[in-house]
């Protein structure tokens, strides 16, 4: 049967054939015991949900050990022409090759694919130990710059001839009044108006599509102020020229308070929110460290920069059960590239073991089912895996914490998710 690509249209949708060939990194270490996992899971939801009409024909492609087995090269240029064609692909987590040049595959792909928004959802399942007392308040989803800040790798050691010449060039040209000691290594922080906008523009319309709330802006401005400060400049400008009338800014309302009072300008803002407004607020990163345990009802979609992403993010998967559970996407909304991804890594210990938990992988899945708008798919593979975990069965991790849990392998866990998939159980109260 004559598989096809995914397409995107001239008006910004995706065009997805019923039977689609998607590409994926089996990944590293306990990589293929997770994805054999969760494809097996991904195929029963698809065969449930379409009965048949739709079906996902899986290309392997190849990177990382397996890559560097097969082939002498650890990222193939077939693998990036491959995720290029077929604009959607998923992977599993890939060893950083020690030397070589490479500082990691993951970036490499992020870089050569330009994934500018590496998403993040986080929410609770019903029955998953968590460290907090009310992780259900926890629902979010994190819009992570993917291409800038100090991530960039633009570094400079202390003791190189390169990073005696920067110290040089900031002391006598630039006048940096900063006493630069001679083992003083240097990294350059990056943060571009486009970059910041295209971020949040992708944020502020997640928020809108989904009916979401609101839309927050998680930054350091305080202290970097022509970067991370800017970031939230940026983000307010887009928010009121582009999305004029669809959101509604703190900085607006700090506008009219100035102008008519605080009533005045609290009236605005609740006008605004009963009227479907997303609300565009900002926050301090460490004070949202905090919020995140105080008050995480406040807060849905969080667009920031790089570093600060990776730190909320984790943090976050923490709450709701740790990094077994934890999706992600990197995407690039204009060009509609998109590679779905766990956000742990290879857990080399691990590895061959099958007792790790899949579901990050199957959540990635489940990002990929919303993203092509395969819904129904989502929605049953989302019902089922909350089903399993509610009956207690569940792999290590979860059983670690669990009084009464029963422990299933990586594949049982799979299985027993396919089960409930197939059984056509009432799943009417999951959203
Ligand atoms: P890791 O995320 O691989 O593992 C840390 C610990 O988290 C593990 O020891 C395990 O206890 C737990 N864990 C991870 N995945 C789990 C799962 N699915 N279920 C249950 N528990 C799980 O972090 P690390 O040990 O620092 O990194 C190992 C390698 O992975 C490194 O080479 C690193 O560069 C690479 N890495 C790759 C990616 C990626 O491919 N996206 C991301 C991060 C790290």
């Amino acid at each position: 049967m004559a598989t096809t690509l995914i397409t995107k249209l001239a008006d910004g949708t995706l065009d997805v054939p019923d039977q689609v060939a998607i590409p994926f990194v089996i990944g590293d270490g306990i990589g293929p015991d997770i994805w054999r996992a969760s494809v097996r899971v991904f195929d029963a939801a698809v065969e449930k949900a379409y009965k048949g009409k739709r079906k996902i024909h899986w290309k392997e492609v190849l990177a990382g050990e397996k890559a560097f087995q097969e082939t002498g090269e650890w990222l193939p240029a077939e693998t990036l022409a491959s995720f290029r064609e077929h604009l959607v692909g998923i992977k599993g987590p890939l060893t950083t090759p020690i030397g070589g040049g490479i500082r990691s595959l993951n970036v490499a792909i992020r870089k050569a694919l330009d994934l500018y928004v590496c998403q993040r959802p986080t929410r609770w399942f019903k029955g998953v130990p968590s460290p907090v007392k009310h992780p259900e308040q926890v629902d979010m989803v994190i819009f992570r710059e993917n291409t800038e800040d100090i991530y960039t790798g633009i570094e400079f050691p202390a003791e190189s001839p390169e990073g005696k010449r920067v110290r040089e060039f900031l002391t006598r040209d630039m006048a940096i009044d900063f006493d630069f000691t001679d083992d003083t290594a240097i990294g350059i922080k990056t943060v571009s108006e486009q970059g910041s906008k295209r971020l949040i523009r992708a944020a502020i319309e997640h928020a809108i599509l989904h009916g979401l709330p609101s839309v927050t802006l998680v930054h350091k401005g305080n202290i970097m102020k022509y970067t991370e400060g800017a970031f939230k400049s940026w983000g307010y400008d887009l928010a009121e020229t582009e999305f004029s009338g669809t959101t509604y800014t703190w900085r607006q309302w700090e506008r009219k308070k100035a102008a008519a009072g605080e009533q005045a300008a609290n009236e605005e803002m609740a006008t605004a929110e009963a009227g479907g407004s997303v609300i565009v607020k900002d926050v301090i990163a460490d004070n949202f460290l905090q919020q995140i345990l105080l008050n995480p009802k406040d807060y849905s979609v969080i667009a920031t920069l790089n570093l600060n992403g990776d730190y909320i993010s984790d943090a976050l998967a923490a709450i709701v059960g740790g990094i077994g559970i934890a999706p992600g996407a990197n995407i690039n909304y204009q060009t509609g590239h998109a590679v779905f991804e766990a956000t742990h890594g290879t857990a080399p210990r691990f590895a061959d073991t099958d007792t790790m938990n899949p579901s990050s992988v199957i959540l990635s899945g489940v990002m990929l089912f919303e993203y092509i708008g395969w819904d129904e798919a989502a929605k049953l593979i989302v019902a089922a895996l909350q089903q399993t975990i509610l009956d207690g069965t569940v792999t290590v991790d979860f059983f670690n914490q669990m009084t009464d849990g029963k422990l299933l392998k990586t594949s049982e866990f799979g299985s027993a998710i396919i089960d409930k998939i197939k059984s056509g159980f009432d799943r009417s109260i999951y959203k």
